[in-house]
């Protein structure tokens, strides 16, 4: 390790259907990496059955929150462990998200766009349908929700900025069009106080690269918003995973620290090598 371990609060649990490891065992991965604070988010209920294969069901939620109290207590001296919840941005689903949001004590909401429509986007059994889709509208619509999703105000922080370009596809390079939606994006999350992910996840996908391009870190950190660190570990074994490559980039923009969240409430950690 090149930096001090800061937290990582994207992780899940098998819940979701698609991540295998206990709360326990991500926990001492954690541990034997230096971290001092993680944190969980995995993938909310959503109303109505939708995409119910990959998400948590609501009955689980007391068990989930339960999970993680009962290892941040057998763990507190040496690793802090928060919890929170990966929920969905998909228009029409607003009134039920938050009343999850309202009904738990979590220490943060992580907003995600996983859906352009009812196109699971990211999801590897619907990746045929991206020969069917103009890959620039795909861009363009994937940011308007990305910014919609930070107007809403419902949600702390932005999960994987970009996961649009999961799969590798591009978007025409020297677009206009993405690169307002993009400026756009930023704009809504700077105007709403959301704080961003830098996330590892994609370095372990075909697109092999950091959420969001080098590009937007830049961007977004000359505009002053902050950013969190998030692994999405859907395995014990990739907690922390490419924190260093992450804290570089973050450095090389010049950001100099990385939020810390607890009940919601925010605290700055500064980045510091070891
Ligand atoms: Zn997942
Ligand atoms: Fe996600
Ligand atoms: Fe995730
Ligand atoms: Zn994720």
């Amino acid at each position: 390790m090149k930096y001090q371990p800061v937290p990582d609060y994207h992780m899940h649990t098998p819940r979701c259907n698609h991540a295998v490891g206990e709360v326990r065992e991500y926990a001492e991965v954690a541990i034997q990496r230096g971290l001092k604070e993680i944190g969980m988010s995995d993938h909310s209920p959503m109303p109505n059955g939708f995409d119910a294969a990959w998400r948590m069901a609501l009955n689980e939620l007391p068990n989930y929150l339960q999970e993680v109290e009962c290892v941040r207590d057998e763990f507190s001296e040496k690793l802090t462990v928060r919890v929170g919840l990966e929920a969905d941005f998909h228009p029409g689903t607003e009134d039920a998200v938050q009343a999850m949001i309202d009904g738990y004590a979590w220490d943060y909401v992580m907003g995600s766009v996983h859906y352009i429509g009812d196109w699971a986007f990211d999801n590897p059994d619907e990746e045929e349908r991206w020969a069917e889709v103009n890959i620039e509208d795909a861009y363009c619509d994937y940011f308007d929700l990305v910014a919609r999703s930070a107007s809403t105000g419902m949600f702390d922080m932005i999960g994987h900025p970009d996961l649009i370009k999961k799969f590798g596809q591009r978007a025409p390079v020297g677009s206009v069009r993405v690169d307002n939606a993009e400026s756009l994006m930023l704009e809504a999350v700077k105007a709403s106080g959301t704080v961003l992910e830098i996330s590892s996840a994609g370095l372990r996908k075909p697109v092999g690269e950091i959420y969001p391009h080098s590009r937007i870190v830049k961007k977004a950190a000359a505009m002053g918003i902050p950013f969190y660190f998030g692994s999405d570990a859907h395995a014990p074994h990739e907690v922390g995973h490419g924190m260093d490559a992450c804290l570089d980039i973050l450095q090389s923009c010049g950001v100099d620290e990385v939020v810390a969240f607890e009940k919601r409430q925010r605290r700055m950690v500064a980045i510091r090598e070891i």
